[in-house]
């Protein structure tokens, strides 16, 4: 059976790499968009979320899914870009550390809340003095994995690249079944426009931080990560859902500056400033199924705030949908909305 996968961020990569894997014939149609969001995004991958310190949805089964797949690609394409890190929640009020306290009793949160001590912060660096440890957290070195996963396809012809419109596509490839892994970029311009999609943008910050090293992902008012280059940080990210252009604004910068200045007490120098727009949703769930006229088209996306943790193992699923025929949660299945 052919595909064509238009887009390839995270999801379009996901899906097209499961389906490779399971002998499919499988075309890749993608403008490369340096700011795309899966290009952006901090590539963090954390199974405990939210005020409430909540285990994120599925985590049991998608991080040890996800780890595995990150692992098989990195051997095939010969790269490192999945790195497990631990992740210091910091607390800010004593409500806080209640919630922390009840979590660490459940026995569901065991693998996850590494230790039942409080992580002392140190006060030279830090305004606040303690955080949590959450184990069993990744970051992924997004663009590093998109393009060395971009070349491998170009080896293969299986990449056409530029903007392709699904009308084309059709015409190019009358007996293949399209699959929409756009994200953002086009949605009033493909046949799931419909869908109640939410685009939330996010900017960013890199920094350099002289004479520190972070020995976590530090997880408060503002994320701040490690990257590969020394002295170099990742910090982010803002979310909303009214903005004017995808582009880093004067406020996005104001309000990224005060959240790292109410975090560190050491200098910092911003590098860079850039921004991107998530694929989200009104229900926080994926977007993922068939076209409710046409079988062949098809929707893999609305991965949100979560495509790096979530993309592995849904692609995974999606693929047996497609060859197989499984059925999709529903949760995440389009006809929810159709
Ligand atoms: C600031 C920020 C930080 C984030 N941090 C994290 C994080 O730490 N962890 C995490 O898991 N998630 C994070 N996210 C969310 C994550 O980035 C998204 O969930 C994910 O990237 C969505 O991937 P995607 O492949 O669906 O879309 P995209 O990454 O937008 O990819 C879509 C691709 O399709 C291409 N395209 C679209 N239409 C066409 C067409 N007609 N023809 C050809 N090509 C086309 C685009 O050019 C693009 O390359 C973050 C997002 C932002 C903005």
């Amino acid at each position: 059976m052919r595909f064509v996968i238009v887009g390839q961020g995270i999801s379009g990569t996901m899906l097209s790499w499961h389906l490779l894997k399971k002998g499919a014939d499988v075309t890749v149609a993608d403008e490369y968009q340096p700011n795309s969001s899966s290009h952006i995004a901090g590539g963090l991958m954390n199974p405990i979320t939210g005020r409430r310190f909540v285990k994120t949805w599925m985590a049991d089964t998608i991080f040890p899914f996800a780890e595995t797949v990150y692992h098989e690609m990195e051997s095939v394409l010969n790269v490192k870009f999945l790195h497990p890190i631990p992740i210091h929640k910091i607390l800010y009020t004593t409500e806080a550390i209640n919630d922390w306290s009840t979590r660490c009793g459940d026995a569901q949160y065991k693998p996850y809340l590494c230790n039942e001590l409080l992580v002392e912060l140190d006060q030279q660096f830090y305004f606040t003095k303690h955080a949590f440890e959450i184990n069993g957290g990744f970051w992924v070195n997004s663009t590093l994995l998109l393009n060395t996963y971009r070349q491998w396809l170009k080896n293969q012809n299986r990449l056409i690249e530029g903007y392709h419109t699904w009308q084309e596509l059709q015409h190019q490839f009358p007996d293949a079944k399209i699959i929409f892994c756009n994200g953002v970029v086009s949605q009033n311009k493909n046949p799931f426009a419909a869908l109640p999609f939410t685009p939330t943008k996010g900017e960013i910050l890199m920094v350099e931080i002289p004479d520190f090293n972070l020995p976590a992902v530090i997880n408060g008012e503002i994320t701040l990560l490690p990257t590969e280059q020394p002295h170099i940080y990742y910090a982010g990210a803002t979310m909303h859902q009214r903005f004017d252009n995808d582009k880093p604004s004067k406020s996005g910068l104001y309000e990224l500056k005060a959240a790292l200045d109410a975090t560190l007490k050491v200098p910092y120098k911003v590098v860079d400033h850039l921004a991107s727009v998530r694929p989200a949703v009104k229900d926080r769930r994926p977007l993922v199924g068939f076209h409710h006229t046409s079988k062949n088209m098809a929707i893999f996306n609305g991965l949100g705030t979560k495509g790096f943790s979530l993309s592995p193992y849904l692609a995974s699923t999606f693929t047996d949908t497609l060859l197989e025929g499984n059925p999709i949660l529903p949760e995440i299945n389009v006809a929810r909305f159709l």
